[in-house]
């Protein structure tokens, strides 16, 4: 029994470990890859963290500007007023900074921007990545990788720990902790095109939506316009800060200061080459829009506690309203990082005092089902209805929405759960069993996809990345937060508690 237990390995979920075990507790991470494989270390540009005040007071203005009246002003300015401190915390951890000096160095991660980002060249996501999985070892923090949580265990309405299966041997087991920090990142994959990688699944969202704990801004889902044709790569909004510009849908370095962009962004001309095949600082490269960026996820206070005792979310796959209806380039770095550190030491304080029954009943029921799962047909059917709801969720809950489109997606959303039923892993293996993975993922999605939609359809307004067709102005009576449960009677959306009156 651990003190608690984070669910992730990326940015968020590292940090939140670190934060666990500085506070005195025993703190383990569990993470469906390697951590230094996930997909935090795709950030190229870097974390907001001006080094004035009167910088971080800007930055929590435009943040709330940009969240379009609906973050809550203690959230963005805790965050906001704490950036320096996280980026030098994260300093003394060893990241390698880029420095004027001896003083960490400070860039614009978008051409209208003020230069308030810490970075390390164009691969700041892979060197904090690093640093912190270095420290989380160096700390003797255990960490489970390649196990994939499958559910979250809440006893008389406790959060109790995860069962999880572990994907080189097909083991199922019960990880009992007295609190859980879920880190699980996003639910890009519900989309596509998107820049995500494969396990942006959404099953952090997922795993606290079927237990019960309430979702909240699922509406709001942002995309990338310079995203690599077909490649996932999102390439920086700096290039057109550089001069570079977008001519019949490519990005053509004419007019930009190649020099500039060659020490800048190393990185991201060789993986542009490396993908297309195009050398960026000759010819120009397709780009199109694709989902980068999902707001919302597991509803969670400052702190990062969830309507559920024990279970905190941090990261991507919590809803903390620091972006509110859009977020600002280099913030979501710097919420991962804080919202790491704050969950990680809340659900450090809770588990200290509190005890736990364990998940053993419930690891026996998930491995029946895995069993089940593992019997039936699956593989190219499951990959389908994954094409299909991504592409459907593009095409009906994307850049722009409608009731029409909204509700084929619901009633689609709610066939293609029948169909899942039917299907399974493919194959009887039990390690490294893909097609088990793929069918899990798929149902986590549904649920994400599910909850996204249906907020999206509930909010009868335009605001920030959320574009109705059939309701294009932002209506001022709907400046508040919507939250989403499950119930059998499918999604309940209603106004967030915080907020109704
Ligand atoms: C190309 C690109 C560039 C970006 N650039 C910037 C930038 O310059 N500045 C900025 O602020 N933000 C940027 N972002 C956003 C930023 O990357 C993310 O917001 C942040 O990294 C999310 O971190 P995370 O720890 O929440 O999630 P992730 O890094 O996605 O980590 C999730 C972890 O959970 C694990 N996991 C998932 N499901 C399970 C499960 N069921 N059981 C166990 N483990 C599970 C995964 O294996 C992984 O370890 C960028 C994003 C992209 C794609």
């Amino acid at each position: 029994m651990y003190d608690m237990l984070v669910v992730g390995g990326g940015i968020a979920g590292l940090r939140a470990a670190l934060a666990a075990k500085a506070a005195g507790a025993s703190a383990a991470l569990l993470a469906q890859s390697h951590p230094a494989r996930s997909y935090s270390v795709t950030v190229q540009d870097g974390i907001n963290a001006p080094e004035s005040a009167e910088g971080r007071r800007a930055l929590a203005q435009e943040t709330a500007a940009k969240g379009a009246g609906i973050s809550p002003a203690a959230v963005v300015e805790s965050v906001c007023y704490d950036a320096a401190n996280l980026v030098v915390e994260l300093d003394r951890f060893g990241a390698p900074f880029n420095r004027n000096g001896s003083v960490i160095a400070r860039a614009r991660v978008s051409p209208d921007g003020a230069p308030r980002a810490a970075y390390v060249n164009d691969i700041t996501g892979l060197a904090l990545t690093q640093t912190l999985y270095e420290q989380a070892v160096g700390a003797g923090i255990p960490v489970y990788d390649e196990w994939i949580a499958v559910s979250l265990v809440v006893n008389d309405g406790q959060c109790e720990g995860v069962v999880a299966l572990q994907l080189a041997t097909g083991l199922v087991q019960a990880f009992d902790a007295k609190a859980v920090v879920l880190a699980a990142g996003g639910a890009r994959r519900a989309y596509e095109p998107s820049t995500a990688s494969l396990h942006c699944s959404g099953s952090g969202v997922a795993l606290a939506y079927r237990a019960g704990a309430a979702l909240v801004d699922m509406e709001f889902a942002q995309y990338c316009p310079l995203t690599l044709q077909g490649r996932r790569l999102a390439l920086s909004p700096l290039l057109l800060g550089a001069g570079a510009a977008m001519e019949n849908g490519s990005v053509r370095l004419n007019g930009a200061d190649k020099a500039e962009i060659e020490s800048r962004f190393p990185d991201t001309l060789h993986r542009v080459k490396a993908l297309s095949g195009v050398d960026l600082l000759q010819d120009a490269a397709p780009v199109q829009p694709a989902m980068h960026r999902l707001l919302g996820g597991v509803d969670v206070t400052a702190q990062g506690e969830s309507s559920i005792p024990g279970l905190y979310a941090a990261g991507e796959c919590a809803g903390n309203g620091f972006h509110g209806a859009e977020g600002l380039d280099g913030n979501f770095l710097l919420v991962s990082v804080a919202s790491g550190k704050s969950a990680g030491a809340a659900a450090a304080a809770y588990g200290n005092a509190s005890g736990g029954a364990g998940g053993g009943a419930q690891a026996a029921e998930e491995r029946e089902a895995v069993e089940a799962a593992l019997s039936r047909p699956g593989g190219a059917p499951v990959a389908a209805l994954r094409e299909e709801l991504a592409s459907l969720m593009h095409a009906n809950a994307g850049a722009s929405r409608s009731a029409a489109g909204l509700t084929s997606a619901l009633q689609r959303i709610s066939s293609m759960r029948a169909e899942r039923a039917q299907l399974g892993a493919g194959s009887a293996a039990k390690d490294y069993n893909f097609g088990l993975v793929q069918y899990m993922e798929l149902g986590w999605l549904l649920d994400a996809a599910e909850a996204m939609a249906a907020s999206a359809l509930k909010r009868k307004e335009s605001r920030g990345v959320h574009t109705r067709t059939d309701y294009p102005k932002q209506d001022p009576a709907q400046a508040s937060r919507l939250r989403v449960t499950m119930s059998a009677d499918g999604p309940k959306v209603e106004k967030h508690p915080a907020e109704a009156s």
